[in-house]
């Protein structure tokens, strides 16, 4: 082992490797502070050339390696395990935008760019990255490949993987593929890139990455909307799509338990009604050259019933501290307390039937959790989350966690969902995507990796 950090020193230099513990604090540990691990030593190559030289100094002691962006991952994928003998690889460095080219509206960065600076500099060439999501701050592009990040534009621009058009990857051998294209079409072969978008550094490391950019859409209209009941969310969403169209760009469905949970914990932030409702919706709209208005349709909206009451930011301002209200969620449950998080997708048709299904199990079998519920319903997205009981042994919290999760992943399955739809898998899924994936599936994910990464050097003892 110390000969490889020797090696892997030299490789990256001086001032780009850390191999002591208290400074690696914050490597070895995900946000949330339920998994924590060791490592050798933690590098930052400078480019994709002393990547593939790390990848490939590992390779020949076949010491594992371990991809990591801004560690914002909620699976605990970015974490070394537990031996102290693993590689943590930084892309912090490889944060050059490379071109970024307003007429092929592309823009190629490399894997460490942060999220927020990747919206900046199209924004600076008036043109939209659509990308984003509350840890945008710090999380980083070849991250967001590699778990297929979703967000709150997923509804009207798709998921990462919609938006990429090109990789650059370091093979488990040390080969560069250079897949760095900005074509729009391409069916010559097999769609390489896809392989490694959302398989979590196990396949490959990410180095730069291609990405479609949009028409900067236009001023933004956001509404947060009362409801009496989830149901009608379903509803309001196929309303406000039949006459908005595309201009709904987010759509974002809040409980009443995460929203009062936010105004506990979250300095600074109000409820914009009196009075307090069964469940929220934020809307986002842009672009508008339409007739119909986010005010005209939801002003049709309430006289239906579908919704109780609505405000509509004035301005920027407004938005912002609306939106708050959204981003702070995670936060404020992770200050209320142990919960179970579960980050599921089942068909937008369905989600109806989920949530009332889900309710009614819940309440039989594990009456003591408190659902507390969030996400992007445009995309049949759930945060399904629930808080558990203070007053019980840690114990008896992960028998209600364990027993809540198999509630829930049990019925996303017979709905035909997801039990991950933006989050991935890392460490903390890993039990149950053996359990909820079929036969088949894991067999082509097994034959992947096997072939991909054969001597189980790349994030090893993630996903599968
Ligand atoms: C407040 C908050 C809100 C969030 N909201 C959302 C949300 O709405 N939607 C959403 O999808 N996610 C959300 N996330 C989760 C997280 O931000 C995303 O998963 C993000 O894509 C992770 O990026 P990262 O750079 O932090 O990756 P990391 O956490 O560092 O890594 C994630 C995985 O990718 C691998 N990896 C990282 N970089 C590379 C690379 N260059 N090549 C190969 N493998 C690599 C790692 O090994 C790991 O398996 C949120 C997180 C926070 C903290």
């Amino acid at each position: 082992m110390d000969q490889i950090a020797e090696k892997l020193k030299q490789i990256v230099g001086p001032g780009a490797w850390e191999d002591d513990e208290h400074a690696l604090e914050l490597n070895l540990t995900e946000g949330r502070g339920a998994i924590r691990g060791k490592a050798r030593i933690m590098v930052s190559p400078a480019n994709r050339e002393q990547v593939a030289d790390v990848v490939r100094a590992c390779g020949e002691t076949g010491v594992g390696i371990v991809p990591q962006g801004g560690n914002t991952g909620l699976c605990a994928g970015a974490v070394p395990d537990a031996s102290g003998e693993q590689v943590i690889l930084s892309l912090s460095r490889l944060n050059k935008i490379r071109k970024i080219d307003p007429l092929d509206f592309s823009i190629v960065a490399e894997a460490g760019c942060v999220l927020a600076d990747m919206q900046a500099a199209a924004r600076d060439a008036d043109r939209f990255f659509p990308l984003s999501h509350g840890g945008e701050g710090s999380c980083q592009i070849g991250g967001n490949l590699s778990t297929n990040a979703g967000g709150i534009n997923v509804l009207r621009y798709g998921t990462t993987r919609d938006l990429v058009l090109g990789v650059e990857v370091v093979l488990a051998d040390g080969t560069i593929w250079d897949g760095i294209k900005t074509l729009r079409k391409d069916t010559a072969g097999y769609d390489l890139k896809q392989l490694f978008i959302g398989s979590e550094g196990s396949l490959g490391i990410i180095t730069a990455v291609a990405m479609k950019l949009y028409p900067a859409p236009g001023e933004a209209r956001t509404a947060l909307v009362a409801l009496n009941d989830a149901v009608d969310a379903v509803s309001l969403l196929s309303v406000c799509r039949a006459q908005l169209g595309d201009d709904v760009q987010a759509f974002e469905l809040i409980s009443s338990r995460a929203f009062e949970y936010v105004l506990r914990h979250i300095p600074d932030t109000q409820s914009p009604f009196p009075e307090n409702f069964p469940w929220y919706v934020l809307v986002e709209t842009a672009n508008s050259a339409r007739e119909t208005s986010l005010e005209d349709t939801l002003g049709s909206a309430a006289g239906e019933g579908l919704i109780v009451n609505a405000v509509i930011a004035k301005n920027a301002s407004e938005s912002a501290k609306l939106w708050r209200i959204r981003h702070s969620i995670s936060e404020a449950e992770k200050l209320e307390g142990a919960g179970a998080k579960h980050d599921i997708a089942v068909p937008i048709g369905k989600i109806q039937e989920f949530l009332l299904e889900g309710e009614n199990r819940l309440r039989e079998r594990v009456p003591d959790v408190r659902p507390v519920i969030f996400g992007h319903v445009g995309d049949g997205n759930l945060h399904y989350n629930m808080s558990l009981p203070h007053d019980v042994s840690k114990t008896a919290q992960e028998q209600m966690r364990q027993l809540a999760s198999k509630i829930v992943y049990d019925l996303v399955t017979e709905m035909g969902g997801s039990i991950s739809a933006e989050h991935g898998i890392g460490v903390l899924k890993k039990a149950y995507l053996k359990k909820y994936k079929s036969d088949v599936e894991l067999g082509l994910m097994r034959s992947l990796k096997a072939t991909l990464d054969p001597g189980n050097i790349l994030n090893p003892g993630k996903v599968l």
